[in-house]
């Protein structure tokens, strides 16, 4: 008597297939939560160095404007009230004597206030800029703020202002 072959049965494990692939899942879902995260943090962090950097850099380079804040925000140091300056240190000293700077220089300590995370002493901040250019209105806005080098913080001085016209 010949014996035909017969296929074998498979038998496939449907519920625990199931389980091991909703384990597997699980597992992916939370390492993919926590990387996540992770970037969400590095691009906050980036952000602020970015804007650490740009609030130091631009204050070297405000003393050039024309016309500041009508085309973008500018960064300057204040005085005790709050007050746009223009120090010495933030010209290039070949550009002291030029007759629009040297209107403009003040040789007073700026304000400064304490980082707090790290206590550092930290000159305010101050951006300026048109925030609204309309046939409706304008509107300028003032903020202070410490922009941290260390800690990469930036920390609100004083309450923002705005005025529908330069102030
Ligand atoms: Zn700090």
């Amino acid at each position: 008597m010949t014996q035909i072959a017969t296929e074998r049965k498979v038998v496939i494990p449907v519920p625990e297939v199931l389980q091991s692939l909703k384990d597997r899942h699980s597992v992916l879902v939370a390492s993919f939560k926590t990387k996540q995260e992770e970037v969400t943090k590095l691009e906050q962090d980036i952000g602020s160095i970015v804007a650490v950097y740009n609030a130091y850099y631009f204050l070297k380079k405000v003393w050039e404007q024309k016309d500041p804040g009508k085309n973008g925000v500018v960064y300057f140091l204040t005085d005790a009230f709050g007050l746009a300056i223009i120090t010495k240190e933030m010209v290039p000293q070949e550009h002291w004597e030029d007759k629009s700077v040297r209107e403009r220089l003040r040789d007073i300590p700026p304000w400064c206030e304490k980082c707090p995370n790290c206590h550092e002493r930290l000159p305010v901040i101050m951006t300026y800029e048109q925030t609204e250019d309309s046939p409706s209105g304008d509107e300028w806005t003032k903020t202070w703020k410490i922009y941290c080098p260390k800690c990469y913080r930036i920390t609100q001085a004083r309450e923002p202002k705005t005025c529908d016209h330069r102030f």
